[in-house]
């Protein structure tokens, strides 16, 4: 099937899928950002090209592991606060409005985000808390820069500017709830997840997951916004979701809709699984801001007129 005709398609069955559907499970990577004013990670002067320089590394993305962080906490942690004063700036864009406004419907079973921003929060979003908010309906799969947590007791708390201010001279933050030691520690880290993270569970709730799969199994619509699917976290997820569909015996019904204006996210996605003639994906060349305020709105009908920026036209 030539790539026009298979996009043409894709577009048709992802109107009628989104005309009808009311439970709709949202995965979002930084394409969701994009033009909310944060850097992004990956691309050129993006946030590991500027670690790569700042820190003299062979690459960048050496800063977001475990390892460098434990071994260098105090420049890694003076990092991570110029990654939240711009979060602090940030605005949510109109990928997010929709996405609240999706929520409010009742539509919307769960947005499950990569990213720590926190713009779905300022948004209007509630965050989901396996003991405090259940109910949540963003999931902060990474965590937040908002955030710090005590890898000791579990205390977590916003940052404050007393916080960034004692980051900012190299200092650390002792834990107010259980800080006991002669040195002053234990002490708070910023609640973001790291590659081969060895304190994740106090960044992610082990019952993530079976939310997740929970969402899944009822889900009537999976979307993939705005992630390139170059992580291994996100391609694990997506077969993960697969997996849970096939269980249910829907995945046939189930199409996952890879949304980014890219159609790189969807080779990437491919190349990382087997048997791909089992998917059931609907590739959307778009941005998150232009698609997800169509799915939003209420009054939308089949005679809805696509953006010609959706087509296959690369
Ligand atoms: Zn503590």
């Amino acid at each position: 099937m030539c790539r026009e005709s298979q996009s043409k398609e894709s577009m048709d069955l992802f109107r009628s899928k989104m005309v009808e559907a009311k439970r709709i499970v949202v995965f979002s990577g930084s394409g969701l950002s994009a033009t909310s004013g944060m850097s992004t990670f990956s691309t050129q002067g993006g946030l590991y090209e500027q670690a790569k320089k700042q820190f003299k590394l062979s690459d960048g993305k050496l800063l977001f592991t475990y390892s460098f962080y434990s071994k260098h906490k105090v420049q890694a942690e003076s990092f991570f606060v110029e990654i939240h004063k711009e979060a602090l700036r940030a605005s949510p864009g109109p990928g997010h409005k929709a996405l609240a406004v999706l929520g409010t419907s009742g539509r919307l079973a769960r947005h499950y985000t990569l990213n720590i921003d926190g713009l779905a929060t300022k948004a209007g979003m509630d965050v989901w808390d396996p003991e405090d908010n259940t109910h949540g309906k963003t999931v902060e799969m990474h965590g937040s820069i908002h955030e710090i947590v005590c890898t000791e007791c579990g205390e977590t708390r916003l940052l404050t500017y007393d916080d960034t201010d004692l980051l900012s001279r190299h200092q650390s933050i002792p834990c107010s709830s259980c800080s006991s030691r002669d040195d002053g520690g234990p002490y708070m880290r910023f609640k973001v997840m790291l590659y081969d993270d060895m304190e994740g569970e106090y960044i992610t709730s082990d019952d993530v997951l079976d939310l997740m799969e929970e969402d899944v199994k009822k889900a009537d619509l999976v979307l993939w916004v705005g992630i390139s699917f170059q992580q291994s976290a996100s391609t694990s997820y997506f077969r993960k979701v697969r997996r849970w569909l096939q269980e249910e015996a829907r995945h046939h019904d189930v199409p996952q809709v890879v949304i980014n204006p890219s159609d790189d996210a969807l080779w990437n996605v491919l190349t990382a699984c087997s048997n791909q003639q089992e998917l059931n994906i609907l590739e959307i060349l778009g941005t998150a801001d232009d698609i997800l305020p169509m799915i939003a709105d209420h009054k939308m009908s089949t005679s809805v007129t696509i953006p010609d920026s959706t087509h296959s036209n690369k």
